[in-house]
Order: structure tokens, then sequence, then C-alpha cells
């Protein structure tokens, strides 16, 4: 007997429960993975993701061989390859970790029926959250609007389960695969990864170095050196979360299980950030439409600038005319990712300096961000523009100047993503001396928080 094992956003062969199960079950396993462009609904991804994907999955095969069996790649609609594959296969069951987002729900309900009718058995497997958005609810059945409720409410609710180990050993037919260098995920002309190649390992093996790497640098001192952009402060670990190359359940009893009296109150704020990731997803499952529309409908009235193309370039490019924006939009662009504290500032910086619309920027760090998740960064965005969930309030613009002076005294980060500032008498307000390499602010800063402010007035008005 055959089961089949669909993997997909948990690229993983530790705490992989689907995984666990066909291995259980003591079946021949046959290990696959979908790529769907097709099927409405389904974001198609970003350049910095696909490259990211090229490399999970090939670490994923490795594993995977090394257990007994191969990975088959197939594109295509998973509601046409999936019942494929079984075809195939001759598989009689076939197990899956689940997801979250409206439409990938909908296919996997779809097969779930198809292959009810057929008598095949299809189980998914709780992996890839900590909580199931359905289970933490305010009131009857409502998503929370409101973080620290929210994450009370879970931690109340239940310590996360222990991670599952690994199978042994697998054993199963390898059955035809597409070939990974035929999806074409990785540019070619111009090969923008350099700066990528050069900071990822992505795949289990590296995800956890990530892991191991943190905790023993970083994790002490973590609630105050996570706004520093210029530290390695946080875990990085974030694409490895996305493609699901390590469980949350496995960060989560690692960073625990390292606590001590000296770090208790470093890996409570760390625990929390994965709580936002948990909200964050909470809410795209409540409101399927996060990325495109305004989880605060009074912000559909907003007067977005309309014709903005040369600041919106401008911004992209790293090329404002100040500092942090440049630093943190040129280290997006070479890195494929950037700090926090940096997201923050940029996405206020177009959104409100510049007044273009939050959807334009969250394409953009869609398009380039190795960790782009359908939720957080949805969510993110609308919490810098003010429209979204426990939003910081639109009247709260970041300066960055005055961000920059708090979180990059000495401005190690910003040169060290934007050097031609090296000349400039005033790291931090170049303008104010000499700039010989660097160019002018494009917006003035006072102007144009007055003239969002004005807009955000008359919309409340
Ligand atoms: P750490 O500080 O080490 O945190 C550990 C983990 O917690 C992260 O890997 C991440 O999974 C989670 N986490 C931390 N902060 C947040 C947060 N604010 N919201 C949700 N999860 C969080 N995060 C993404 O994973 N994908 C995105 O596409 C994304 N887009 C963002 C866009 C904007 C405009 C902003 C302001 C934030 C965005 N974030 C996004 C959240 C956050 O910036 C990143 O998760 C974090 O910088 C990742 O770095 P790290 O792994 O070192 O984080």
């Amino acid at each position: 007997a055959v089961t089949l094992v669909w993997f997909r956003d948990d690229l993983r062969i530790s705490d992989n429960p689907a995984l666990v199960a066909a291995a259980e079950s003591g079946d021949d396993v046959v290990a696959c993975y979908v790529l769907d462009e097709e099927t409405e609904g389904i974001r198609p991804l970003g350049g910095a993701s696909k490259w990211w994907l090229h490399h999970s999955l090939d670490a994923l095969a490795g594993s995977l061989a090394e257990l007994g069996v191969s990975l088959v790649l197939r594109k295509g609609p998973a509601e046409v390859v999936l019942p494929q594959l079984v075809d195939e296969s001759g598989a009689h069951a076939v197990v899956w970790n689940r997801r979250y987002g409206l439409a990938e729900r909908t296919i996997d309900a779809a097969l779930k029926a198809t292959f009810g009718d057929q008598g095949i058995e299809a189980t998914s497997y709780q992996a890839n959250l900590m909580y199931e958005p359905w289970e933490v609810t305010a009131g009857s059945g409502e998503a929370y609007k409101v973080f620290t409720p929210f994450w009370r409410a879970c931690l109340v609710l239940r310590t996360p389960r222990r991670p599952l180990a690994a199978p042994e050993a697998l054993h199963g037919p390898p059955p035809d695969s597409e070939a990974l260098d035929a999806w074409h995920l990785l540019p070619t002309t111009p090969d923008w990864a350099r700066g990528l190649r050069e900071t990822w390992v992505p795949g289990e093996a590296g995800a956890h170095a990530r892991l191991d790497d943190f905790l023993d640098d970083a994790a002490h001192g973590y609630k105050d050196n996570r706004d520093r952009p210029a530290l390695q402060g946080t875990s990085m670990l974030s694409p490895h979360l996305r493609f699901g190359e390590i469980s949350p359940f496995e960060v989560w009893h690692a960073a625990q299980d390292h606590k001590d009296p000296s770090t208790a109150e470093d890996i409570r704020v760390f625990g929390s950030e994965l709580g936002w990731r948990e909200f964050s997803w909470q809410l795209l499952y409540f409101n399927p439409e996060l990325a495109t529309v305004n989880y605060r409908p009074s912000f559909d009235g907003f007067a977005w600038e309309r014709s903005t193309r040369d600041e919106l370039t401008a911004w992209q490019r790293g090329r404002t005319g100040y500092p942090l924006i440049d630093a943190g939009m040129r280290q997006l662009w070479e890195i494929g990712w950037m700090h926090n504290r940096v997201r923050m500032a940029t996405a206020s910086f177009l959104i409100k300096n510049l007044m273009i619309d939050w959807r334009v920027g969250e394409k953009f760090f869609w398009d380039c961000l190795v960790d782009a998740d359908a939720a957080s960064n949805a969510a993110s965005w609308q919490w810098v523009a003010g429209s979204g969930a426990d939003a910081s309030p639109y009247f709260r613009i970041f300066n960055p100047v005055l961000q920059s002076k708090k979180f990059d005294p000495d401005g190690a980060y910003l040169l060290r993503f934007v050097p031609e500032l090296a000349e400039a008498e005033n790291l931090h307000e170049p303008w104010k001396g000499s700039a010989p390499e660097y160019s002018p602010p494009i917006v003035d800063l006072k102007e144009s928080r007055e003239r969002a402010l004005s807009a955000y007035k008359a919309l409340s008005d």
C-alpha cells in the first residue's frame, strides 16, 4: 500500500506530522511538491521567494533521499495534479499539513471531497501554527482585534506541543518527477541573487543552524538589541519559518529550553514575536483579502497620491535622500530581507511621507523579501498604514532621522548599505553639511508629515 505525502509550506522532515503519519502507517511513501501557478487566488511567488523555494526544495529532496524516498516535483493546478499522482502511485491515503489562506483551503477541501468519493483517505494535520486560527477567538468565534489579549489567551489555552522527531527511514517507489531546474525559479540575466547566496542557507539544516546561533548568542539581550539594525540582534528565522523548514513548535521549545534567569525576559519577548506571526495568520484566516482590502473600511476613502512614479522609484531603489530609508531599501535589494525596525520606518515613509497606497509597498516587499508571508506582510503593512488591526494610529509617523539617531547612533548600519555616506559630514542628516556623493532628500519631512495628517483628518471628519 502507498501513502502520498503532499509537501507545501512545510519543507522539513523533522516535526512534520503528515510525514510522521505516513511513516507510522508502514506503507510505501511517495512524497510530492506541486508548484501551482494556475489556480485562481493562489498568489504567485515573488522573485526572492522563488529563489528560496528552489534551494529549499533541493534541500528537502536531499533529506528525503537520505531517508530512502525521492521527492516528486509536479507543476500544475493542485486539483488536477494530486488526483493524477494518486492514480499513478496507487495511493490509498493522502496526508498533508494545513494551510490557512482562502484559496489554499478551498483547494484542500475540494480535494478531500474528491478523494472521499473515491474511498481514498485524505488527512490533514496542524503543523505550521502553534494555535489554529479558529481555536482562540474573541467572544463567539470572532478574530481578535488586538494582539495582547489574543496572545494571552493562546498561552492560557495550552503550552505548544513538543516537536516530533523525523522518521528514521522511509521506503517507496520513485515515481517520475519534473526537473527542478526546468521550473526556472532562479534568476538568470541579471543574476541578482549574489547577496542572497552569501547571506542564507535555505533548507532545514540552515534553519537549525540559525536557531542555534541565535540561542547561543543574540538571544541574550534580544529584548533591547532587536531594535538595533546594525547588530545581529534577531534570529533571521523568518524565511525558514515562512517555508516551514523549521516549525514554530521547534523554535518555541528550543527557546524555552534555553531560558535561564538572565534571559527569561528576552525569551518571553522572542516568544511574543512568534505570537505576532500567529496573530497575523488569524487575521488573514478571518480576512482573506488582507493584502488588498483595508481591514478598517474607514480607510477606503483615503486620498492617496496619484502620480508619484519618480518618488516610488526613489523609494524602491534606496535613493530618497534619507539615510535610514535608503539603507533599509538597499538591504532588502541586496539580501532579500530587512530589519524589522527599518521595515516599519521604510513603510511609514512610503505611506505617510510619500502618501503612496500601502498596497503598492506590500506588493514590492512581496516580490523582494525571502520571507514574504501572505499574512505577516499584509498585516504589517496595514499596521503601519493605520488601516489594520491593533494598528499604530495614523498620526504616528516615523521620523527617519530620529529613528536612525536612536537605533543606529554610530551609523554602522547606514554605512554598511549606503557607502557613499562615508564622505558625509553629517551621517544622519547629510543635507546639513557637505555630502558630495549623496543625493538631497526627495521630500521635506515636516511638510509631507503635515500633508499626511491633514489627509487623515479629512478622512475622519
Ligand atoms: P525575530 O525578531 O527573530 O522574530 C522571530 C520570528 O517571529 C520571525 O522570524 C517571524 O516569524 C516572527 N515575527 C517577528 N516579528 C513579527 C511581526 N511583526 N509580525 C509577524 N511575525 C513576526 N515578517 C515576515 O515573516 N514576512 C513578511 O513578509 C513580513 N513583512 C513585513 C512588512 C512590514 C512593513 C513590517 C513592518 C514587518 C514585516 N514582517 C514580516 C515582520 C518582521 O519584520 C519580520 O518577521 C522580522 O523582521 C523577521 O526577522 P527575524 O526572523 O530576525 O525576527
